[in-house]
């Protein structure tokens, strides 16, 4: 790395691990603690309070309209920069990403058994996924840090995203997959933006292994979700759905759970958002697992007195993890937020998801984790039917295809809700007989 700019970052976060408590400051290259603890950036929240409050948030909504708009006008993570990386706006690499929609449909609600329930669709980010809301605060990290590349592994939207923001920063990106185990639209947008793309012969807990490895031994910037800043830039998810409910938040936030630095960086808003005086109260989180991949949910069942790990298989690609790299940082999310954990069938997730695509929504098939996740919380009663829910989307329908199709063409057993295409002759009473039968 060449030798980073200190004058470039403020005095207000530091690098603070979530163990021991010790502090680095945020322009040391650092991904754990001496103690081996996971590390928070943190926010001197005392220093910041003078300056924070809804107005300054509220303010920036309405950013003027052109090409050359800052992006704290119209991103919706620089939005919020001084509560994820106070930096100076010229530094910033943006898409701009974030301002993602908050959907609702009776038919959903209904379905997942509430009267408010809704969906904030992180798919509907530049590349798809939630990812690029950290991955915008991580390269933006890098470039400051002078990286001469960055690298990550990844189950499919890590990479695609890193692979667009290096490229957009012009930095060299290498990117560590599970060979044959990424959904078909993940692969392409790496292979498109240009990274580097490594096959390992291994799942993804191996690939996150080397991938560590070769960023200590070879002075590659780390953008896994290890990496802390990149949490910084997933807290607006929460931020912006606070801000969306005019600071007046829901009672539930529900979102799929694979390495955990959702759940953890959820957390870590809320706990910010309710010590600055933002929010009054502070929303439970439910963290929804697959149950072929639910390490978490089997320590939650244990109250967390055991940190389980799994082999993990499901369908869902973008959470089959078994050994989460923010595990210690998502139990105190836990506590932070009264939050609870549950797990989900491969056929919960891809009904649901048929539900979620069937309303003309759609999301892939991690995504839908949530919406089976808060109809199964619903039925157990853990979520009251009059309680307003956000669910989160986390990846866009296009990412995985194979996944869609094979459910609706009977390649996936148990199907519920599948919608095959019809073979016909090519005349018009063969459609006409379709028709009566289908549309009647
Ligand atoms: C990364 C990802 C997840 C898992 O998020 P974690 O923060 O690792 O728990 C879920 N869904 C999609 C679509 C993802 O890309």
């Amino acid at each position: 790395m060449t030798e980073p700019n200190h004058a470039r970052f403020p005095g207000t976060i530091s690098l603070r691990c979530i163990q021991c408590q010790k502090t680095y400051p945020a322009h040391q290259v650092r991904y754990l603690c001496d103690c081996g603890g996971l590390l928070d950036v943190w926010h001197d929240l005392e220093a910041l309070h003078p300056q924070i409050n809804r107005g300054l948030f509220d303010g920036r909504l309405s950013g003027p309209p052109g090409p050359r708009v800052a992006p704290t006008a119209n991103s919706g993570v620089w939005r919020y920069r001084e509560l994820i990386l106070p930096v100076t706006i010229d530094n910033i690499v943006s898409r701009p990403e974030g301002n993602t929609p908050l959907y609702e449909h009776p038919r959903l609600s209904r379905w997942v058994g509430l009267e408010q329930f809704y969906l904030k669709h992180e798919g509907e980010n530049p590349t798809g996924s939630f990812k690029d809301r950290g991955m915008t605060v991580g390269v933006t990290q890098a470039r400051l840090m002078g990286a001469r590349a960055v690298a990550c592994a990844s189950t499919g939207n890590t990479s695609a995203s890193l692979a667009a923001y290096a490229a957009l920063a012009g930095i060299p990106a290498l990117i560590f997959i599970p060979a044959g185990k990424i959904a078909a639209g993940k692969l392409a947008q790496a292979l498109a933006y240009g990274a580097h793309t490594l096959q390992i012969q291994g799942d993804f807990d191996d690939a996150m292994a080397l991938v560590r490895q070769v960023c200590d031994e070879m002075g590659i910037y780390l953008l896994n979700s290890l990496n802390p800043f990149r949490l910084e830039g997933q807290k607006s998810i929460v931020l912006e759905i606070l801000q969306g409910f005019r600071w007046q938040p829901p009672d539930w936030i529900v979102l799929p759970a694979g390495n955990l630095g959702n759940t953890a960086a959820f957390g870590k808003a809320l706990y910010e958002a309710h010590q600055l005086g933002l929010v009054d109260k502070i929303p439970r989180i439910a963290a929804v697992q697959a149950s072929g991949a639910s390490p978490f949910y089997q320590s939650y069942q244990n109250g967390f007195s055991e940190k389980v790990t799994v082999k993990a298989e499901t369908i869902a690609t973008a959470i089959r993890i078994g050994r989460p790299v923010s595990y210690e940082r998502a139990v105190r999310t836990m506590g932070w937020t009264n939050g609870v954990v549950t797990a989900v069938s491969d056929q919960e997730i891809m009904d649901a998801k048929a539900m979620v695509d069937g309303v003309g929504i759609g999301c892939e098939p991690a995504s839908a984790a949530s919406v089976a996740g808060v109809r199964r919380l619903v039925r157990e009663g853990v979520i009251q039917p009059g309680e307003t829910v956000v669910g989160i989307l986390t990846g866009n329908l296009l990412k995985d295809p194979t996944a869609t199709v094979d459910y609706h063409t009977g390649t996936w057993p148990g199907a519920s809700y599948a919608n095959a295409p019809v073979q016909v002759a090519p005349t018009v009473d063969a459609v006409r007989g379709i028709i009566e039968d289908r549309v009647g």
